[in-house]
């Protein structure tokens, strides 16, 4: 059933809204009558009111699937539902059951529908889409120098919004209510974000190679990032101090980082390990001898002593790297496709699960991936680990999900007192509908289409559709500014 507009005015005109629409009604005959205020009562109200419809802070729901999934407990349920009021989940159970309890609440009972918390793209460098289908065959070091750094000389604050919002609007269709980037401008992305209602952590990433005028400035640019978010009381979005990588932050600034990490109180994030001649690229540039990551990493103050480092990649650690960093509250994302993609190798799954380290996933940039697809990065992480490695499709799910909890604070799963942050795919051809579906949304992620996504409670994604956005003409200005960047790097309308 869908979910449209009838249906959500009705329902909400037995709830919330009216009431809080007639006490505004009430404040505007008060703020009249005592203090001689021209406010018109019946304005005020039917304008609060609306306010809140739209807002969808009335939003009071049961949500029923066919099934739902519980990564965290590893539960499939059949015939599900979930209350959310306030952007929880409030009451949780068999479908029918909470239809019936709660008869006044707007309903969305989605046939084939599959309910799951929300997923968490762990790292991405969501602008990066401006530079998608570009890698051809090479390498990282090749990409990098002739694909990324020429294009994104050109970038401005304008395209990275841009560019920001089409990866968004790709994430939330793949089920993802949260992210965590990393980049340049990164206030564009931090706009785009909002705008699409979408939970991020949003870091600058920075890079001195070894020049202290530019590790100064590039801490500056951080704090002025870290100051922004604070000012803005926003719950869903987040920040973290970000050196890019050891091989292009000086030994200096990793430790400086550390230090405004420490007093700011918040995570530090970086590129770690990615390809296999990182330690070799850090002696050449900077004189200094890495035996170890984890032990460079806590010589210079970033693991330990209330630094517990989100490491990506993490593509040539071994099992006591990943061990060491666990025990230091250390974090570490997987992604396979951009490993693979730059012939860096693949992601070593299997000593990421002995050394017990907390870890999650995420798709890196549209540049080094082409896809920001969830899912598809959780077929491929479950087709790696492959048979016997323990990484079974409730791991994946928790690599999904779990990371949520880390990165804002919120609590995932299903039941009562859970945050809200919910998606609910539809089964379609390609899956199969009688089946276990947590088999099935891993495996076969082409039959699984995202038609709903809470984040907080709050829609991001209706009936199939990203809630505010007019894709046809997100596209026409993605296509424009693709263009222009590649027609100022061919040197046409200069
Ligand atoms: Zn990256």
């Amino acid at each position: 059933m869908s979910w449209d507009a009838a249906k959500r005015v009705s329902a909400a005109l037995g709830g919330f809204g009216l009431s809080f629409g007639l006490c505004s009604f009430g404040f505007g005959v008060v703020c009249r009558a005592a203090f001689g205020l021209r406010l018109s009562p019946v304005l005020v109200g039917v304008k609060l009111y609306f306010a809140i419809l739209v807002s969808g802070l009335s939003a009071m729901s049961v949500v029923v699937g066919d099934y739902a999934l519980d990564p965290g407990l590893g539960r499939v349920y059949r015939g599900f539902g979930v209350v959310v009021e306030g952007g929880v989940i409030v009451d949780a159970g068999e479908g029918d059951v909470l239809v019936g309890r709660y008869p006044r609440y707007e309903r969305l009972v989605v046939k084939r529908g599959v309910i799951v918390p929300s997923f968490v793209d762990s790292h991405t460098h969501l602008a990066m889409v401006l530079l998608r289908a570009r890698a051809g065959l090479l390498g990282m070091g090749e990409w990098f120098s002739e694909v990324v750094l020429p294009r994104e000389r050109l970038l401005g604050p304008a395209e990275v919004g841009l560019g920001s919002l089409v990866g968004g609007v790709e994430l939330a269709l793949s089920g993802a209510s949260g992210f965590v980037d990393m980049y340049f401008h990164e206030e564009s992305v931090l706009e785009a974000g909002r705008r699409l209602g979408l939970r991020g952590v949003y870091t600058y990433g920075m890079v001195d190679n070894g020049d202290p005028a530019k590790a100064e400035s590039e801490l500056r640019e951080t704090r002025r990032l870290a100051d922004l978010v604070a000012s803005l009381g926003d719950r869903r979005v987040r920040t973290a101090v970000a050196p890019h990588t050891p091989y292009t932050c000086s030994p200096a600034l990793l430790s400086e980082a550390a230090t405004l990490a420490r007093e700011r109180g918040l995570d530090l994030h970086i590129h770690l390990a990615e390809r296999a001649d990182e330690k070799r690229l850090t002696a050449e540039r900077f004189g200094v001898e890495v035996r170890d990551w984890a032990s460079y990493l806590s010589g210079l103050g970033v693991l330990g002593g209330g630094v517990s480092p989100v490491c990506f990649h993490c593509t040539h650690l071994s099992q006591d790297e990943f061990s060491a960093l666990g025990r230091g509250g250390g974090f570490a994302v997987l992604n396979p496709t951009s490993n693979l993609r730059l012939g860096n190798g693949a992601p070593p799954i299997r000593s990421v699960l002995s050394s017990g380290i907390g870890f999650g996933l995420g798709t890196d940039g549209a540049a080094s991936n082409d896809d920001l697809s969830m899912l598809s990065e959780a077929k491929l992480l479950a087709l790696l680990a492959g048979v016997g490695s323990g990484l079974d499709v409730w791991g994946v799910l928790r690599a999904l999900t779990l990371p949520a909890e880390r990165f804002f604070g919120v609590k995932v799963g299903l039941r009562m007192g859970c945050t809200a942050d919910l998606a609910v795919f539809r089964m379609g051809l390609g899956s199969n509908p009688a089946a276990d579906p947590a088999l099935g949304l891993v495996f076969s992620p082409g039959g699984f289409k995202c038609e709903y996504l809470f984040v907080g409670g709050k829609p991001v994604v209706e009936a199939g559709s990203v809630v505010g956005v007019d894709v046809d003409s997100l596209m026409d200005d993605y296509e424009r500014a693709v263009y222009s960047v590649e027609g100022r790097l061919a040197g046409v309308g200069r």
